[in-house]
Parts: structure tokens; C-alpha cells; sequence
């Protein structure tokens, strides 16, 4: 499936996977801040509830990572307590998307979705669209400020709705009425059992009387009736995980190229259907054992629209390049594999058609035949 190459192939180093362009369409806001940062903004704020004294933001970071891997969904769904608690303030939710958009920049990410629940960041007394600005603002000011630091990246917004709320339409008329001022489009999360997506198929029929896109968390703890609702009764363009589409799959693992699709994995194949993957969320949340046993290795053989995402850089510990560097520890993949990834996740965006070929063409495909081809020069010091 790899297309021939005249370089060598062979497994990037970490440095050539940091400077690598990266695309990120699965990356939520709320679960991407810097430990220092809700330090600060606890202590500047007076919230008292950090389970960590505020002045150790390193303790902070760990105890973040912990509660995730813990196995407990509590001490999980405590970890957003916390950052959505921080981030009630104009001020506080623009920092918090100008630092998201830098970290991704310093991490070699070009284009970026980044979601976040609207509904969830009212307490300080914001209305929905003064959190949508205030967001917007931060997202374009970190792209200023990367761009003067020579790191171009571009980002777009994707609308949460809770799915145990009754706010998806609502939030779905907002993500309409922004879509040409920083938002690319919709999306619905939260715990998927006893949530199934069709209780918010107003919102997503609305989006496609409105030509407008969706992303449906679906088919990470749940089974295939999850995904198959996403896709054939709410529509949704891409689906957040999607994992357990391997359910669908029998594998003989002496021919493993030999594998059977049933028919709901054939659709999402043959559509073309994007599977937003988080690998290292994956292992935390148990929907995956190890990196090696990811489905993502499958998935990829047998040629799924696959991209790779963060999903929490806070709670995981993760960034692109450390999704990127697991995986190429665990399958082999070269710069060929990683270039297959980013393009799959630029062609599975929501902004324009021409604006994603002209990534993909002037930006992805030259940067990784750039890197594909330091082997040639290996004698100059880099
Ligand atoms: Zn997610």
C-alpha cells in the first residue's frame, strides 16, 4: 500500500518526526492545557479545588496523567472538572486557546481542528458566543505569534455538544452562524453508553439542511451500534475514534492480508469514511491493550481512511510527535507511513476543498520529501 520510493526506508528519528508536518483533527481544548497554566489560573482565579498544591505544576501535570490512566472514569472525568473550571473568563479561555495553538506549532503541527463544548464555559457568566470569541480571539492571536516565530499553523474550531444534555441544537445553530469566522464545524461527546446519537438527530439534520460539517464521537468504548447510528442515522462526515469498527473485521493471523470485512466496515472503508484515532487516549481508557496491538496497525494495512490524534494532550501526556514516535516504534513506519497519516487528516478537514489540496501539495508533500531525502546528504551536519 506504501507507494515505491527511491529512499531507503526506515524508521524516522524523534527529531525528524518533530520537524515533520503534522495534521490534528481531534484535540479538545479543555484537555490540552498547560499544567503551569491552571496553576496560574487557580491561583489568579482563588479556585481552591486543585487536588495539588498550585505551586508545583510539574506534581500537577503528573497527578493529571494518573487520574487519566487510573481506570476509574471519576477520577477521568474529575481531570475536566478542573480545567473547565479554570476556564470560565474571557481571558482565561483566549490564553488557553493562544498556548493550544503555540504548543501545536512547537510541535510541527500545520493545521489543527481543536473542539470544545461552548455550554460548558458558562458559569462565569459568558454567553455561548462571547465563548466562541473569546476562543476565536486566542486561536488567531497564537497563530500570529507562531507565524513571527517562523512556525506557520493554521487553526479551525469545532463546536462540542454534550451528548447527556439537550443543548446540541442550539449549539449546532451557533457552530452555523460562526462557520465563516473560525468555525469548521460540529461535533458531539461525552459518555456514549445510555447517549445514543440519534437523541440529537435535530441538530445534526439542521447541519445538513445547512450544507455544514460533523465529526461524531463514536465507537471508542462502544461497539459497532455506535458507529453505524453516526454514520447511517445522523450522517456524520468523520467519526471521533471509531475503533471498534475492528469488530467488523475477522482477521486470520496467519493471513492477515486475507481479512474479511463485514458489511458495516466495508462501508466505512469503501466511503472513505475518516477514523479520528488517539492511540495513547486509547490505552488509557482501556478501548486499546498496547500501541502494538492497536487497531490503527490493521486499520492502515488494510487501508482505512486512518489519521492519528492527541484527543488530550494534558491527560495523556501526549503530542503528535509522541503519537506519531509510539507508532512508528510499534509498526516500523516510515516517513512514508507518517506523510500517508497527515495526508489522509488533510483531506478529511473541513475547511475548502482547494485549501486542502494546496496544504497537501505546497506545504505536507514538499516538507516530508524534504526529510525523505536528508539520508542523500548524510555526511553535512545538520
Ligand atoms: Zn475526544
Amino acid at each position: 500500500m506504501t507507494r515505491p520510493s527511491a529512499s531507503p526506508s526506515r524508521v524516522p528519528t524523534p527529531e525528524q518526526i518533530l520537524r515533520a508536518p503534522k495534521v490534528l483533527l481531534h484535540d479538545h481544548l479543555d484537555g490540552g492545557l498547560r499544567p503551569a497554566t491552571v496553576a496560574e489560573l487557580a491561583a489568579e482565579q482563588g479556585y481552591a479545588n486543585l487536588p495539588v498544591p498550585a505551586d508545583d505544576p510539574e506534581a500537577l501535570g503528573r497527578w493529571f496523567r494518573e487520574a487519566a490512566d487510573s481506570g476509574s472514569l471519576e477520577r477521568y472525568l474529575e481531570t475536566f472538572a478542573h480545567t473547565c473550571a479554570v476556564m470560565q473568563t474571557r481571558d482565561a479561555l483566549a490564553r488557553v486557546a493562544r498556548e493550544a495553538v503555540l504548543d501545536l506549532a512547537a510541535d510541527g503541527v500545520v493545521y489543527a481542528e481543536i473542539r470544545y463544548a461552548p455550554e460548558q464555559h458558562l458559569e462565569g457568566g459568558l454567553t455561548l458566543e462571547q465563548v466562541v470569541e473569546a476562543v476565536n480571539d486566542g486561536f488567531r492571536e497564537g497563530e500570529r505569534r507562531a507565524a513571527a516565530e517562523g512556525r506557520r499553523i493554521r487553526v479551525g474550531a469545532l463546536l462540542t455538544a454534550m451528548r447527556h444534555a439537550a443543548r446540541s441544537l442550539e449549539i449546532a445553530e451557533l457552530a452555523n452562524r460562526y462557520r465563516d469566522r473560525g468555525v469548521v464545524g460540529f461535533d458531539i461527546a461525552g459518555a456514549e453508553a445510555g447517549h445514543p446519537p440519534t437523541r440529537h438527530l435535530d441538530a445534526f439534520e439542521y447541519l445538513k439542511r445547512e450544507n455544514n460539517h460533523f465529526t461524531i464521537h463514536a465507537g471508542e468504548a462502544f461497539g459497532l451500534p455506535s458507529i453505524w447510528q453516526a454514520l447511517q442515522w445522523c450522517g456524520a462526515d468523520r467519526l471521533g475514534h471509531g475503533v471498534r469498527i475492528i469488530d467488523d473485521i475477522e482477521v486470520d493471523p496467519k493471513a492477515p492480508e486475507g481479512a474479511r470485512l463485514g458489511r458495516l466496515a466495508a462501508y466505512v472503508r469503501d466511503r472513505r469514511v475518516p477514523l479520528e484515532m488517539c492511540p495513547t487516549s486509547n490505552l488509557q481508557t482501556g478501548a486499546a491493550e498496547s500501541y502494538e496491538r492497536h487497531p490503527i496497525g490493521l486499520l492502515r494495512g488494510l487501508g482505512f481512511r486512518v489519521t492519528v490524534n492527541t484527543d488530550n494532550r494534558l491527560m495523556s501526556g501526549t503530542s503528535m510527535s509522541r503519537e506519531f514516535e509510539e507508532l512508528a516504534r510499534a509498526f516500523d513506519y516510515t516517513l512514508d507511513d507518517l506523510q500517508w497519516f497527515t495526508v489522509n487528516a488533510m483531506k478529511s478537514a473541513f475547511i475548502p476543498f482547494n485549501e486542502r489540496l494546496a496544504m497537501i501539495n505546497d506545504v505536507i508533500k514538499p516538507r516530508y520529501a524534504e526529510l525523505r531525502s536528508e539520508w542523500l546528504f548524510a555526511g553535512e551536519s545538520r
